[in-house]
Order: structure tokens, then C-alpha cells, then sequence
């Protein structure tokens, strides 16, 4: 695994958001399936999204070996704003979540959506990560980030799919 990917559904915060919902979006924009791999709903209820072993649609064209998770919420009430909007219970979720894949992909580094080529106009996460993921890193877990392995980034999906 060489990235998990930190999303928001961009939904207001009493929009109460769910897995079945984003894959019916996601079926309507052509996907074989919900795009991410996990979804954190506003309660903090961890729903499955595509098992881990199968390609996400998250980050169009760097969706070969990564993991995506959705956290829902992440606009203010005019629909488009970004606004960190997120509730305790899904900080607590997401932590645990990460924690989980870290142990079993230790390799991996953790990224949010802006954080590709071609993705950095985007609001998503709607969330400061990097200084999340580097708080993990330094103050929860006290290890290392995993090694920044930037050709990765030259390498195209090479199977065309859904641009996620
Ligand atoms: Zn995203």
C-alpha cells in the first residue's frame, strides 16, 4: 500500500451522510461500486466501503495502492465552503482507523485528497491533514513518518477506470 487518502463527502454538518448514500452517487457518476475504501459517518459509525484488496476511486489517476477513507462533512450551510465541521466521535474513529492501517501498512503515508498533482485546487479534506498526519506521527504514535517516495507520483493507474 503506498497511500491512504483522508477525504470529506463535502455535505453539511446535519446532513447525516452514509456509505449507501455516497455509493449511490457514485454509481450515478459511472463507478462500479462507492469510490473509497471506508466511510466515517457523523456519529462516528465506521462503515466498509470497497474491501482493501480492491482498487479504490478516489484520487483520479493515483488510485493504484490507495486506501481511501470519506469522513462526512466538510462544507459549511451554503453547500460549498470548506469548513472543518467535523465531530469528536469521528476524530476518535479516524484516529483508531488510522492507527489500525498503520500497523498493518506501515509503509504507507498518510495524504490527503490536495495533497496529488492535479488535485490541489481541490477543498478536500476541508481539514489541516498534513499537521494532522504529522501529530499522529510525532505526539500519538512517537514514530517516523513513512519515507516520501515521490516517483510514485510519475506513475500513472495503468488500468483507465473510474476518475474518482
Ligand atoms: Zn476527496
Amino acid at each position: 500500500m503506498r497511500y491512504i487518502t483522508l477525504h470529506c463527502s463535502a455535505t453539511r454538518a446535519r446532513q447525516d451522510v452514509d456509505a449507501a448514500e455516497i455509493r449511490r452517487w457514485h454509481l450515478q457518476r459511472g463507478f462500479k461500486d462507492i469510490g473509497y475504501h471506508y466511510v466515517i459517518k457523523r456519529d462516528g459509525t465506521l462503515e466498509r466501503g470497497r474491501p482493501e484488496n480492491v482498487t479504490g476511486a478516489h484520487v483520479g489517476g493515483h488510485n493504484t495502492g490507495n486506501l481511501g477513507i470519506c469522513i462526512v462533512g466538510g462544507v459549511a450551510d451554503d453547500g460549498r465552503t470548506p469548513q472543518n465541521n467535523f465531530t469528536q466521535p469521528q476524530w476518535d474513529k479516524l484516529r483508531e482507523l488510522l492507527t489500525d492501517l498503520h500497523k498493518r501498512y506501515p509503509s504507507a503515508v498518510i495524504m490527503g485528497h490536495n495533497g496529488f498533482p492535479g488535485h490541489e485546487s481541490r477543498g478536500c479534506p476541508c481539514f489541516d491533514w498534513r499537521a494532522y498526519r504529522d501529530a499522529l506521527h510525532n505526539e500519538y504514535w512517537a514514530d517516523k513518518a513513512p519515507e516520501w517516495n515521490s516517483h510514485w507520483l510519475d506513475e500513472v493507474d495503468a488500468i483507465p477506470q473510474e476518475a474518482g
